[in-house]
């Protein structure tokens, strides 16, 4: 006699309900969520075989796409060695991921903490900079996401996530993204201005070129450090090999997660500038550490991914598929102004701002019924984020849009309902 089939989607829901999240548990089986058990590439396999192109991306982090080869196999290799650091001898591959990740960064950035979240990564640099400037306040951006620990809440923008969780940390003030007027008074006293080069879970807001620069400018006015939380920017997501060198830029500080093991091991990181680093953590080597940071699997993940990244020329193709993605986008748009306000977007990251936030419950299941994941910006709920792989083809790229299509057509057709 054989056993009967799993019924994998009943058996996660209930664990997800019982032992995961059960208010989220309730609205992914509301938005038909399926359940995810193989992906390479950009395409993740459900329990029943059907497949999907990721056009979610796991929020920005798979860069080179699931499972890349060449990853997976520096990967291997590094667990056959060794898979996590002793901590009490040098470890080597941790020294090249770092040397590889100050020749590729924007001028001279050049010492790195290894970790293991885009948060963890923020709640470094924000230590860093206290400890070089021995100012206390850290300015950020309204709508702004930086993370959930309690540093990098207190300088995010979304109320829900900080209310239940109040008081903050102290000294964190916000200003308007992308303005610069009263910026300098907002910094006199400040030890840094923490900043995405482009908002992601703000709704994909992208700044007028100069806005950077500006920012440069007032630092140095101020003294204020540059922070630029490049965690979900960054190693080529908007067509630029980081978000600041759409300006040239170079922050004091940068701040990268996702992309930079290719989304293969979790990882996170923050550079600084040599004198900035000295003058906060020069004096005490164990100032700022973390167990499971600057793991040889991570790095050897990381080293892999930036090599790949350079070597596919896969900035390019962000740059290229970006603007396929975002002319559709916009035409969708223009077709059907009274679901969508405005398409926006920098290179593979592209928002889809929808004139009603109910219209995603829609769309984005409609979009998945077709066979493409889409997913919400994290602070602004009525914008439609997409940030595939940047391998993604044009085909991949059509496939996308046809499927966002039937889903506004869908709201289009439920218009007043809501
Ligand atoms: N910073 C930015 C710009 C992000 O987009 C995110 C996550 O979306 C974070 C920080 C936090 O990263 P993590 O979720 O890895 O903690």
């Amino acid at each position: 006699m054989t056993d009967p089939p799993i019924d994998l989607a009943a058996e996660a829901f209930e664990n997800y309900k019982r032992f995961v999240n059960p208010p989220l548990a309730r609205v992914m089986k509301l938005s038909g969520s399926p359940v995810e058990v193989r992906a390479r590439g950009c395409t993740i396999w459900d329990q029943n075989g059907k497949a999907y192109l990721d056009f979610a991306g796991g929020y920005g982090v798979f860069t080179l796409g699931h499972s890349h080869p060449r990853v997976l196999a520096a990967v291997r290799a590094q667990m056959e060695l060794m898979s996590l650091s002793g901590k009490t001898m040098f470890n080597v591959v941790l020294g090249r991921a770092a040397r590889r990740l100050a020749e590729i960064s924007p001028g001279d950035l050049q010492i790195s903490f290894w970790c293991n979240s885009g948060t963890e990564a923020i709640e470094g640099a924000i230590k860093l900079a206290r400890a070089a400037t021995g100012r206390a306040k850290i300015v950020s951006t309204i709508d702004a996401f930086h993370g959930k620990t309690m540093g990098a809440l207190s300088i995010s923008g979304r109320e829900t996530f900080q209310t239940p969780f109040r008081p903050l940390l102290e000294g964190f003030a916000h200003v308007a993204y992308a303005d610069t007027a009263g910026l300098g008074d907002a910094l006199s006293d400040a030890a840094a201005f923490v900043v995405e080069p482009v908002q992601g879970e703000g709704g994909v807001n992208v700044p007028p070129v100069g806005y950077l620069r500006a920012v440069r400018e007032a630092c140095d006015r101020t003294g204020a450090l540059f922070i630029a939380d490049e965690v979900q920017t960054g190693l080529g997501r908007c067509g630029y090999r980081f978000a600041c060198d759409r300006e040239g830029i170079v922050p004091d500080v940068m701040t990268l997660a996702k992309g930079l093991s290719g989304g293969v091991i979790p990882v996170g990181a923050f550079i600084a500038r040599p004198d900035v680093w000295n003058r906060g953590f020069g004096k005490a080597p164990l100032l700022h550490t973390s167990t499971f940071g600057g793991n040889e699997l991570a790095c050897a993940a990381a080293l892999a991914a930036m090599d790949v990244l350079e070597e596919d020329g896969l900035i390019e193709n962000a740059r290229i598929r970006g603007e396929q993605l975002l002319a559709g986008a916009r035409d969708l748009a223009a077709q059907f102004p009274a679901v969508i306000r405005e398409a926006r977007g920098l290179g593979l990251v592209v928002g889809v701002e929808l004139t009603n936030e109910g219209y995603g419950g829609w769309i984005i299941p409609e979009m998945l019924k077709a066979g493409v994941t889409a997913a919400w910006t994290l602070n602004l709920q009525r914008v439609i984020r997409m940030e595939p792989p940047l391998i993604v083809t044009a085909e991949e790229v059509d496939r996308a849009l046809a499927a966002l299509r039937e889903g506004v057509t869908t709201a289009y057709e439920k218009l007043g309902v809501l």
